[in-house]
């Protein structure tokens, strides 16, 4: 969003498909020191805010709770429209919440959730993967599959190299304690624990 306003584009809207956080922290769901799902306005959106790049209506150039449906181009192939629906807590579209924005350029900005893929080694080891695609497993790392353990953002989800490096080194020491079953090297990690932040 900062590069495009700085490079001068006419309009920029930002598509988030996650309804409009709350301002502040909700004690009961998510109370300190879980990280908590609240509006946040970077400084990128406040620039695109005060260059009035943001179309009126979206004072900070977000739309929440969009969902894309297809987009629509001219003959020389160029991207000319995006269409997009309104969706509630369930990513179910709202009926005639259907719209169509103009777009020259769409960038997919959508963040990592899982593997992207599932017809390779997931799928050929007949590993259990989470509702988000992660790939499933339990207390010991271990997946559904006996001896086949999973470590890292593929089955954590997208993180830090310092989760990645931990579970690796977690997961070296469940395997060795399969193998051996002596209980020899660090585990720093287990597989559900979260940054503790404020
Ligand atoms: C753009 C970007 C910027 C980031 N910046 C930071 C940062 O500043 N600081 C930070 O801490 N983290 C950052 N991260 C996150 C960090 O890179 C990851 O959390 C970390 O690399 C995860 O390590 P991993 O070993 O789980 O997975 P990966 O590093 O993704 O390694 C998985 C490996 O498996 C290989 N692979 C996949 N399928 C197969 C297969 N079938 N057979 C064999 N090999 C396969 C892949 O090619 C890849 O090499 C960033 C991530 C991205 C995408």
């Amino acid at each position: 969003l900062g590069t495009a306003v700085r490079e001068g584009a006419a309009s920029v809207t930002q598509l988030d498909i996650y309804p409009l956080p709350e301002a502040e922290r909700d004690e009961d769901v998510e109370p300190w020191p879980t990280y908590p799902k609240i509006y946040r306005l970077s400084a990128a959106h406040e620039e695109a805010r005060d260059l009035g790049t943001a179309p009126a209506a979206d004072a900070d150039a977000r739309l929440f709770a969009a969902s894309t449906l297809r987009f629509t181009g001219d003959e020389a192939g160029h991207v000319r429209g995006l269409h997009l629906v309104e969706v509630d807590e369930r990513r179910r579209p709202r009926p005639g919440t259907g719209r169509t924005l103009p777009a020259d350029l769409v960038l997919l900005a959508l963040g990592f959730s899982g593997p992207d893929r599932h017809d390779g080694l997931i799928d050929q080891l007949g590993l259990a993967v989470e509702p988000r695609g992660t790939i499933a497993r339990g207390p010991d790392f271990e997946t559904n599959v006996p001896g086949v353990y999973a470590a890292g953002d593929a089955a954590r989800g997208q993180s830090l190299i310092v989760w990645a490096i931990a579970e690796g080194r977690a997961v070296a020491a469940a395997v060795d304690r399969r193998l051996t079953g002596a209980e020899r090297l660090p585990t720093p990690i287990g597989p559900y624990d979260r940054p503790m932040t404020a």
